[in-house]
């Protein structure tokens, strides 16, 4: 450990949005103590607090996937907090029901991290702009390396790395060898900023885009609205610099279901607070039981609430249809969804703007985006066997498609695009893939394009083994990190301390978010950043240091003696 005689000090290793939920958690439970932390951050983006995906230099066309009346990240409660509500953030547009760009919520974060800074006055901050390469645990506490110095000794550690890199799957790997040796282009998705001064000399050429989610809708404004083209009066039109033709594809070509438009209709799917109860104890239940008897819990405590709200938006189906339709969305996620891309697309923007009566799938799925909460806090504090922590998992994931869902006006400008023959979805629905010296040719059944460009915008797994990052790599390696099963990511505490191998917790070294998939769930989204799983790191990271320099200061009295 430390010297006696040094602060509390920690290491945070990434500051994005959660890095700073955890530090803001952390101001605010020291507010009840006399206890002052030094805490070194090493990360090297240039706005601490907003990471990459909330980067206020980030293109404006990078939007968010929630409308500013749903954006719920309140001001921290530490002493002498400052920062205002995001609601009064000046680049704020006034209407509640706009997807504001990515970039103005994190110009906020960035001024909530400065406040901390500035003044939190339990907090010493230390900014060290440098990427972590490997963490070393010595008699005296935490050692952190980055590539040129090494920092510490540190009481503890928290790993916030959000999605760090990832080994390319096997079809990237490929693509990436590919266009080594031959005339197409591989880009990334993201920075859209990046992406944009790349696409200038796209004009005519026809491009695909791997993957058909939120960040397809991103990759789709800035190949279009950021190459001058407008949309008007219900209709697109081409500036001449866009691409000839845009060709998204994904395992299921299906795009993601929009929310409904409004908050008059939003309600329409709230549960009554009896089903909430009813869903919080299906949980706590499934939490304990075998996976397939977990899945089936909690999915009964879908039916009567999906049941009643479809019967009150008109539509005659029943409880029996729900549990039906819920069966086969446990065996197969998406397979019920018959209609084609295009029409699917169109029925959901029917149903979001309340013109068609919804779904069972849209239906459940605004269920369930309005209990991700309550998921969190019932998942992330039990103890569940892997299996059953990886079926509740995938449940989650599959409903991403509602419970995720992009503004209708995205789905709309969608259409838009598809009419103006810039986007065509002719084969979106997992197409055959050839390597050709132009690029690659799309396959389906009776077409083949060739495309000069590929887009990949899938976002990675979280699982461990996938991982390229040298430091999560050497945590691997030396058993402090270990997963929670194939396909998953660490095992974790609910206060966030590591399992390691052998079931050992070495004491103070924690991790929050995305790479801990399985321990947590529903990890991408900005709110868990500042959930209740901060406060339980906070606490945590505040009892075992008290304790450490109690037992110094009893070893200090007892020399003394
Ligand atoms: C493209 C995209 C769009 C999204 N849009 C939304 C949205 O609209 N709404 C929503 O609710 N959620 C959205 N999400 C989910 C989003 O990831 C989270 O809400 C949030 O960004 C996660 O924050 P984080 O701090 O865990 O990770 P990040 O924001 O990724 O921050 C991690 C930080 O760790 C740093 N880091 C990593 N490794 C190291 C290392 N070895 N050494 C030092 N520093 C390191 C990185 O530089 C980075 O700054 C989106 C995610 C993505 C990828």
């Amino acid at each position: 450990m430390p010297t006696d005689n040094q602060r509390p000090s920690i290491a945070i290793v990434g500051m994005g949005p959660r890095g700073l939920g955890a530090l803001e958690a952390l101001a605010t439970q020291l507010g009840n103590t006399d206890l002052v932390f030094d805490v070194d951050i090493f990360d090297p983006v240039k706005h601490l607090g907003a990471g990459p995906n909330f980067c206020p230099d980030e293109s404006k066309l990078c939007l968010l996937n929630i409308p500013t009346r749903e954006i719920s990240v309140e001001p921290p409660a530490f002493p002498g907090a400052q920062v205002c509500q995001f609601l009064d953030w000046p680049s704020l547009s006034g209407n509640p029901d706009t997807f504001p760009p990515r970039a103005i919520l994190g110009e906020y974060f960035e001024a909530r991290y400065r406040d901390l800074d500035r003044n939190a006055k339990a907090l010493c901050l230390s900014q060290r702009p440098e990427r972590v390469t490997d963490i070393q645990n010595e008699n005296d506490g935490w050692w952190i390396e980055t590539g040129r110095q090494r920092f510490g000794p540190y009481h503890e550690v928290l790993l916030t790395q959000g999605q760090p890199a990832t080994k390319p799957d096997e079809q990237l790997g490929r693509w990436t060898d590919h266009v080594q040796n031959n005339a197409g282009e591989l880009s990334a998705a993201y920075p859209g900023t990046t992406l944009l001064k790349t696409a200038q000399n796209w004009a005519g050429k026809n491009i695909a885009i791997r993957g058909l989610g939120l960040s397809t809708l991103d990759v789709l404004r800035i190949l279009t609205c950021g190459l001058g083209g407008r949309f008007e009066d219900g209709r697109y039109l081409r500036s001449g610099s866009e691409p000839a033709k845009i060709l998204p594809f994904s395992l299921d070509g299906h795009a993601p279901v929009p929310k409904p438009a409004n908050a008059k209709l939003d309600t329409m799917f709230d549960p009554t607070k009896d089903e909430t109860k009813s869903f919080d104890a299906a949980l706590m239940k499934a939490t304990t039981q075998s996976r397939e008897t977990a899945i089936m819990t909690v999915s009964e405590a879908l039916v009567a609430p999906a049941a009643r709200i479809l019967k009150e938006m008109g539509n005659p189906l029943k409880e029996g249809d729900v549990r039906n339709w819920l069966t086969m969305e446990r065996e197969a996620p998406g397979s019920q969804e018959t209609q084609s891309p295009t029409e699917a697309l169109r029925t959901g923007i029917a149903m979001a703007d309340g013109d068609l009566p919804p779904s069972i799938g849209f239906v459940v799925g605004q269920l369930w985006r309005k209990w991700q909460n309550a998921l969190r806090s019932g998942f992330n504090s039990a103890q569940i066997s892997p299996e059953t922590a990886k079926a509740l998992v995938t449940f989650d994931e599959g409903l991403k498609r509602y419970s995720y869902g992009p503004p209708v006006r995205s789905a709309k400008e969608l259409i838009m695009l598809i009419d103006a023959e810039v986007v065509d979805l002719c084969a979106a629905d997992d197409p055959s893939i050839r390597l050709i010296e132009e690029g690659w040719q799309l396959v389906d059944a009776n077409r083949e394009i060739t495309v000069s460009v590929m887009i990949d915008a899938v976002m990675p797994s979280p699982a461990l083994d996938t991982t390229a990052d040298p430091l999560i790599e050497k945590l691997m390696a030396k058993g402090n990190i270990s997963a929670v099963c194939d396909g998953l990511g660490a095992r974790a505490k609910a206060d966030g301390q590591l399992i390691g191998q052998n079931d050992n917790t070495p004491s103070g070294i924690c991790m929050l978010g995305r790479l801990s998939l399985g321990s947590v769930i529903a990890a991408d989204s900005i709110h868990d950043c500042f959930g209740a799983a901060t406060k339980r790191w906070a606490d945590g990271v505040i009892i075992r240091v008290d304790r450490t320099q109690l037992q110094s200061c009893d070893v200090l009295d007892e020399s003394a003696l």
